[in-house]
């Protein structure tokens, strides 16, 4: 075999987004760009704001001598200082500048922790449904990931069966909020309880168990929602975000951890992760972006625009009898599976030319993932197709099939 058996194994498990986004460029050459609702990827459709392009042009016609040499592993001070700005408004400490390394996106950035912490054979609880790649990134670094569920209704977090999982070989717990793939908002006091229940138990098993929180869509929240800081609620807590979705730029690998000036031995685990951030082959974030973002930290895409999207799929959608939690943040919907087996369900919508993601894919059987990170036009032109799917699974309203009628 010319890969590894465990590679091998790997793209097997993780293909579904891959399978379908492979499916709608076949649905696409059949039935045309304009007739395919593609809902797979969260790559946004946005483009970056205009002060983005601003610092861009800056940046080009006035370089700064040097700016394109190797720097310190951890980034330029100058970004990590905007960065710690920001981050010291909601955190009971100053974050200063030696608390932040600039990496290649958040993945970069999961990675980077991973590597630091964990020794082989040591656990990480994963919350499911979960972003899948948190499985491989952890198996990366020789650790083990167990998944605990969250409130099947509300996918809030399960505080008990986070307690009950966390044991002699736990170092990390990883949360993501607002959430990928369910679009929670995580309240300030379940992150209290959760800083309570890691520090008991840390506690009793004499260990230093982290809580890792991924950030990148902190700042797509609604409705007056605010993603409450984990500094104030977990000491031994991470940070890790990215500029791939507030400022719709995926492709361009920019991101950072931050590590909360409370944690014990702070510096040591800093030290530990520069290291890793260059032996990882990382090196350092790229330099274009860590000077264009350091001016960057207070804009985003408009949120408004996500909502509306949200809002225009929700309120379909229910309509016509799926059922969902709505979205506090991000950009994605999770409705239950009108079937109990979702890989069915999605095959169904494809015969729609709806494209979708089953909740197998994010550890979530019975559930179905929608990426509204598309243009408007492309979720209106969809909604026919949507009352056809619902009709064709058997949930469709009374009501709507009279107004249809
Ligand atoms: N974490 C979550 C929850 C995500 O949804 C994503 C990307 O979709 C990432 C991390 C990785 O983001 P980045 O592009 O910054 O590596």
């Amino acid at each position: 075999m010319p890969i590894s058996v465990k590679v091998m194994s790997c793209i097997e498990r993780s293909s579904w987004i891959r399978k379908m986004f492979e499916e709608g460029a076949t649905l696409r050459n059949i039935h045309g760009e304009e007739n395919v609702f593609d809902f797979t990827l969260g790559n946004p459709s946005t483009e970056p704001p205009k002060a983005f392009f601003r610092e861009l042009l800056e940046a080009a016609q006035n370089p700064v001598p040097g700016m394109y040499r190797y720097m310190n592993n951890a980034g330029y001070e100058e970004t990590r200082a905007a960065v710690a700005e920001v981050l010291s408004e909601v955190s009971p400490l100053p974050v200063e500048s030696r608390h932040v390394i600039m990496t290649c996106g958040a993945g970069g950035a999961l990675n980077v922790v991973l590597k630091t912490i964990l020794n082989p054979g040591e656990e990480v609880i994963i919350l499911a449904p979960y972003f899948v790649e948190y499985k491989f990134y952890v198996d990366n670094h020789g650790g083990v990931t167990r998944e605990v569920w969250t409130n099947r209704e509300t996918f809030q977090l399960d505080l008990a069966a986070i307690e009950s999982a966390i044991g002699p070989n736990t170092r990390a717990i990883i949360i993501n909020s607002p959430n990928n793939p369910t679009g929670v908002i995580y309240p300030r006091e379940d992150l209290q309880t959760l800083g309570e229940i890691v520090e008991r138990k840390a506690n009793e098993l004499q260990r230093v168990i982290y809580v890792i929180s991924d950030e990148p869509y902190a700042r797509i929240a609604y409705d007056d929602r605010k993603v409450p800081g984990i500094f104030s609620c977990v000491k031994n807590s991470v940070v890790v975000n990215s500029h791939s979705k507030d400022l719709a730029l995926p492709g361009a690998r920019i991101g950072y951890l931050a590590a909360n000036p409370a944690m014990d031995n702070v510096g040591r685990f800093m030290e530990g992760a520069v290291f890793c951030n260059r032996v990882l082959g990382f090196v350092n974030a790229p330099a274009l972006m860590q000077r264009l973002v350091a001016r960057l930290q207070r804009e985003s895409v408009d949120i408004e625009e996500y909502r509306q999207k949200r809002d225009l799929l929700y309120d379909n959608l229910t309509a016509l009898g799926f059922r969902m939690v709505k979205p506090d943040g991000a950009f994605y919907l999770f409705p239950r599976s009108p079937f109990a087996d979702d890989v069915e369900f999605v095959r169904l919508a494809q015969k729609h030319n709806i494209l979708l993601v089953p909740g197998t894919g994010f550890g979530a059987p019975g559930y179905f993932r929608i990426a509204y990170c598309v243009d408007e036009a492309v979720i209106r032109r969809s909604l026919p197709a949507w009352e056809k799917l619902a009709e064709e699974a058997g949930i469709l309203q009374p009501s709507v099939k009279e107004i249809g009628a």
